[in-house]
């Protein structure tokens, strides 16, 4: 009799959790691949979407196809491949032109429906010029050299300026990162009512770019912070500390990642970013080294940041 009414009492409590965890997250993610290099069945991409929406966006795309037949089998979807790739995703938001950032767009644009493509003039010029050329690959765009077969609208954004995502009800804002300087990635800050998510390309700190990049893009995030409204942000890890400076090439390790998220912590003030969840991404084979800086970053997360590993294929909620 005590057993079932512990066990009656132990399901309700469980389930009112659920249901106001369920509540209060803003977003669904479904990570279509999670590593910095390498695995090219595995790399930067993942699909947002306001929570309780089939309206995703795709976060970078360097692995598109295989990332959704995973999703699909890890039951994140209970649609069709075709149906997630043609309906599901908006539009892709590129962060800047290396390969395994954009290798999932270009092979799968023939069997994808219309859409917009969104990048800073920068990556847009990349794209245009070396992939979607009509020589590299067939030019599905509305701009550029060749043939344009108009599938995709190539949307460039002005940094710093809010733009309306098409069919969707989230905006975004672009902002510059460096990336081996002067070579440029991007941060794109999504917003959905009240509700933001911070996306960061691949990029170096501060003090190993020479920059302010993300000194200029903690001080407009800092107050979302402080008013609760951001729910994650996505930051790459590429490499463990052991990593020489000079052996970088504009990524950051536990230790640089943890230097920034004290420059964020001084600009919140209060509590800081004490719970804030971090999506940590583009981590560098092989295993043995991911391992150690995922070692590395619980160790030095002085902070209370909310550490979170993605998976191919498995959703998770912010
Ligand atoms: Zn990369
Ligand atoms: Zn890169």
């Amino acid at each position: 009799m005590k057993k079932s009414i512990l066990f009656l009492f132990l399901t309700v409590s469980i389930g009112l959790f659920a249901q106001k965890k369920a509540q209060s997250l803003s977003f669904r993610v479904v990570p279509l691949g999670v590593k910095g290099g390498i695995d090219e069945s595995n790399l930067s991409a993942y699909m947002v979407a306001p929570a309780g929406t089939k309206d995703y966006i795709c976060m970078d795309a360097g692995t598109v196809h295989t990332g959704i037949e995973k999703a699909i089998a890890n039951k994140a979807f209970t649609t069709g491949t075709d149906e997630v790739l043609k309906n599901y995703i908006k539009g892709y938001f590129i962060s800047h032109g290396h390969l395994d950032h954009v290798s999932g767009l270009i092979i799968t644009s023939p069997d994808d429906s219309s859409k917009t493509v969104y990048a800073l003039p920068n990556t847009m010029r990349m794209l245009e010029d070396y992939y979607f050329n009509g020589e590299a690959w067939a030019n599905f765009g509305d701009e550029g050299k060749s043939f344009l077969i108009k599938k995709y609208h190539f949307k460039s954004l002005i940094a710093g300026e809010e733009a309306n995502i098409h069919n969707t009800s989230m905006q975004v804002k672009a902002f510059p990162l460096s990336h081996v300087n002067p070579y440029e990635s991007t941060a794109f800050l999504i917003k959905n009512s009240d509700s933001y998510i911070l996306y960061l390309g691949d990029t170096g700190s501060d003090s190993t770019e020479k920059s302010n990049k993300l000194q200029l893009l903690w001080q407009n995030v800092a107050p979302l912070i402080k008013a609760k409204q951001l729910k994650g942000i996505f930051i790459e890890v590429s490499f463990p500390n052991d990593q020489p400076d000079t052996k970088l090439f504009g990524h950051l390790t536990p230790k640089w990642l943890m230097k920034e998220m004290s420059v964020l912590n001084e600009l919140v003030g209060g509590n800081g970013v004490k719970d804030l969840n971090l999506v940590v991404t583009h981590v560098k084979p092989p295993t043995t080294r991911i391992k150690q800086l995922t070692k590395e970053l619980k160790e030095g997360n002085k902070l209370g940041l909310n550490l979170i590993f993605p998976q191919q294929g498995k959703a998770f909620g912010l």
